[in-house]
């Protein structure tokens, strides 16, 4: 039945779908261009059909039909993942999540929404109930809460409040199982991690509980300084401070400044780039802290000042929109994630630069992970070939650093899933014919014919 994709689209009415060849072309897409490596692996596989439920009955009612006609099932929010997360490899049934976006209910520190929610649009309704998203992806235009959930790891507000999988972060996530009557099962705080990062492996996302926080007032903050050491060291300097309650610090070398041409007359010319936002009653500290660390303080803006001002979100100069400002410019650059040993040791971040040559661009993300600072290097690498990029990444383990790779499309290349088979227990149980997401687990493969408490048992092993 897989080759008459005509009658399987008839078959989902009145489920709305997409055949247009093209549109289908442009949904098995994400942002795995970014990498050069994936780029040549991903850019060929396509899906077949896509199907675009607007509530969780709709969304049961394909699961149900793609699970009789055995056909493969990709979810997909905002197509913003980097990895190639929402490529169908097995080509099948994309269903796209964004019309099943209701916001269902915000109380005292949570929100309650659809997997298809913009997160853009959850933190507004927040923010009109003095609330906002303990964390968001600065992607928050395009991309899901779902998504988010499903795909990614961290973003702005981690800097206060942690990474995505830390205690308290998601409250519950409800999700679907790929049967011929999908279940829907609730998983709260910990047993949700079965399900977070799994790229949609283990089940389908209907709904998603996240924390929220009290919201702040924002300034949004941009500092030069004459060297990146200094610049680094003053970014963690900000992360450290008790008296300043920031929740984003990116660093960024000035060579990777130059490439943001929006900035342009608003900083100084050649300097190195600290990023934040601030609260408003926490400025005097921060301005004092700058020029402790000698900094210079080009710009300070509320929210309605950077609108007036036609600028961009501070956000879209840090994380992975850093690296996108310069790929706007030139396809030819690509990106790492890297761990630094010890956050506190500018000079060795420092010496890590000068060991790795003139196509490693540093950019640093601080965060707090189980309540210690970390700092990621996302640098901006000028890519020649896959045996430069290894030598780049042993360059950063000779210091101490650690890669979590962001040119596989494995779910266990970036760290977060590695050989944990009590994930693949749940996607079992969630997906026994193995129909979510085909090709993103190397692990599956090996467990994929033993029971769901074989598996739970091999964890244990
Ligand atoms: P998609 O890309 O559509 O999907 C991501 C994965 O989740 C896919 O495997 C998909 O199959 C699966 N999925 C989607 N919906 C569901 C569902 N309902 N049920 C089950 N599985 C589902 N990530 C961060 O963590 N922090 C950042 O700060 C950040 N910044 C970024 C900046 C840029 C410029 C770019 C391009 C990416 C960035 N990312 C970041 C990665 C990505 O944007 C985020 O993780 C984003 O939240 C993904 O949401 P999405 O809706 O686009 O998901």
């Amino acid at each position: 039945p897989r080759a008459d994709w005509a009658a399987f689209a008839d078959s989902l009415s009145p489920v709305e779908v997409i055949d247009e060849p093209v549109l289908v072309k442009k949904r098995s897409r994400d942002f795995f261009w970014y990498s050069p490596v994936l780029n040549a692996q991903l850019k060929k596989y396509f899906g077949d059909l896509v199907a675009v439920p607007k509530t969780p009955d709709e969304m049961r009612y394909c699961l149900q039909r793609a699970f009789e006609a055995d056909v493969p099932v990709t979810l997909r929010g905002g197509g913003t993942g980097n990895y190639g997360q929402a490529v169908p490899l097995k080509g099948g049934l994309i269903i796209e999540t964004t019309k099943m976006n209701r916001i269902i209910e915000i109380g005292e520190g949570y929100v309650r929404a659809e997997a298809g929610a913009l997160m853009a649009d959850v933190n507004a309704a927040l923010i009109e109930q003095g609330w906002e998203m303990a964390m968001f992806p600065s992607t928050q235009d395009i991309a899901t809460i779902g998504g988010f959930v499903a795909g990614g790891s961290a973003g702005i507000g981690s800097i206060a409040n942690g990474a995505l999988r830390e205690k308290g972060n998601i409250i519950q996530l409800k999700a679907l199982s790929l049967e011929a009557e999908p279940q829907e099962h609730a998983f709260d705080a910990e047993a949700a991690l079965q399900i977070h990062h799994a790229w949609g492996l283990n089940g389908v996302i209907t709904e998603v509980t996240l924390r929220t926080v009290p919201h702040r007032n924002w300034v949004g903050c941009m500092a030069t300084f004459d060297s990146y050491r200094d610049c680094y060291a003053a970014g963690y300097a900000l992360a450290a401070a008790p008296d300043i309650g920031c929740k984003l610090a990116s660093t960024v070398e000035a060579r990777i400044v130059d490439y943001f041409p929006r900035l342009k007359g608003h900083l100084r010319e050649g300097m190195h780039l600290l990023v934040s936002l601030v609260p408003a009653e926490d400025m005097d500290a921060f301005r004092a802290l700058m020029a402790a660390q000698g900094g210079h303080l080009d710009l300070a803006m509320s929210d309605a000042e950077r609108q007036a001002a036609k600028l961009p979100h501070v956000f879209e100069f840090a994380y992975n929109h850093t690296t996108l400002q310069v790929l706007k410019a030139d396809r030819s650059a690509t990106y790492q994630q890297i761990g630094v040993p010890d956050p506190s040791d500018a000079d060795a971040v420092a010496a890590a630069g000068a060991a790795l040559g003139n196509d490693v661009w540093q950019h640093h993300e601080f965060a707090r992970l189980d309540g210690r600072i970390a700092a990621f290097d996302l640098p901006i690498i000028w890519f020649s070939d896959e045996v430069r990029l290894r030598e780049i990444n042993s360059i950063y383990e000779q210091h101490g650093h650690s890669i979590a790779d962001a040119h596989t499309y494995f779910v266990e290349g970036g760290g977060l899933k590695n050989a944990d088979y009590r994930h693949l227990a749940w996607k079992k149980r969630m997906d026994p014919k193995g129909l979510l997401n085909p090709g993103k687990s190397r692990a599956w493969e090996k467990v994929k014919h033993l029971s769901a408490e074989e598996i739970e048992a091999k964890a244990k092993g």
